[in-house]
């Protein structure tokens, strides 16, 4: 999360505006099916510059949202008013706030937007309230509104293992990004049951990720699944290749693809070409490294 704009109104009213960023996960191994239904991983997870925005106004009975999304919930099925609830169960303060979220980040498109959007919720209430809940709390907090959800808390790149909760952060180089997305949701939970765990390689151990050579690490075990719905992303990931790309894979569990870069002209360079002929949602942008949370980041990602 990102902390853009702290306010206070003539009437006195306080609010906060944030940015929740993206990630892309460049390594995922599925280490196997727990009883509970989840599944056990490592996962590589880089945060991006690419970010939904929330505004939250203090104020009113309870919580309310608007939402300029049309296929999202602005009821307490979204994630943003979940995480409001709990913090008020977990601190018993009553949440009275107005919040309003902008997406930027493509929906069910494997890149943690509502994860994001819950972590920064979170933060958000506990930081104006006066930090009630200390960093453990928050995280428990967390992993119960999602696996995704304590990555984003931290911010940076980071290891995680277990359901995903278990976090150990990594230094990578913030290489440059082109994310492309066919426009059609995927949902997470059928590419899971989708998933033939008896076909997957066995994981290698824990990896030395080299942050100089990504295009040896580089992987996703949920690519099959994703492909076997999108088969043309392969073409999309190859062209990404071709004109470039230090790797490329599908994020999390897709759609959305990604194709890594040093710097940013070679990316842009790459992204107008596939943008000759791709007709999807494009956008270019930054991985975040951590300490840059403190200063604006939000003028480094492009449509295009
Ligand atoms: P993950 O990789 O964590 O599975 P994702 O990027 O594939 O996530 P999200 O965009 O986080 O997917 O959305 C997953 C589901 O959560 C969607 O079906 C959506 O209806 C629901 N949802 C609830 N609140 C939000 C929110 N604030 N933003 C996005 N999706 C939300």
């Amino acid at each position: 999360m990102y902390l853009k704009e702290r306010f206070t109104r003539a009437a006195g009213v306080e609010g906060v505006k944030l940015l929740c960023p993206a990630k892309v996960n460049l390594y995922l191994k599925v280490l196997g099916r727990r009883p509970d239904g989840y599944h056990d991983l490592v996962t590589v997870m880089q945060p991006l510059s690419l970010a939904d925005e929330l505004t939250i106004i203090f104020g009113g009975d309870g919580v309310s949202l608007e939402c300029d999304h049309p296929e999202l919930p602005v009821d307490e099925s979204n994630l943003v008013w979940r995480a409001a609830l709990s913090f008020e169960q977990e601190t018993g303060r009553k949440v009275k706030a107005h919040i309003t979220l902008v997406k930027r980040i493509p929906v069910a498109a494997g890149l943690g937007g509502g994860s994001s959007d819950a972590a920064g919720t979170l933060l958000a209430l506990n930081t104006l309230a006066g930090d009630p809940l200390d960093g453990a709390r928050l995280h428990r907090l967390a992993a119960r509104l999602g696996a995704d959800v304590p990555f984003f808390l931290k911010g940076g790149p980071a290891v995680a293992q277990g359901i995903g909760t278990r976090l150990t952060p990594i230094t990578l180089p913030s290489y440059w990004y082109v994310l492309l997305n066919p426009g059609v949701p995927l949902s997470t939970r059928w590419v899971y049951e989708n998933l033939d765990l008896a076909h997957l390689a066995p994981y290698p151990g824990m990896q030395v990720w080299d942050p100089e050579h990504p295009e040896s690490w580089v992987h996703n075990d949920l690519q099959s699944v994703a492909l076997r719905r999108f088969p043309e992303l392969n073409g999309l990931m190859q062209q990404l290749k071709g004109l470039g790309a230090g790797a490329q894979a599908i994020s999390g569990s897709g759609p959305t693809i990604f194709g890594l870069f040093s710097t940013w002209e070679a990316a842009r360079e790459a992204g107008q070409e596939m943008r000759r002929t791709f007709t999807g949602w494009m956008a270019l942008c930054r991985g975040l490294s951590g300490p840059e949370s403190d200063t604006p980041w939000e003028n480094q990602t492009w449509m295009i």
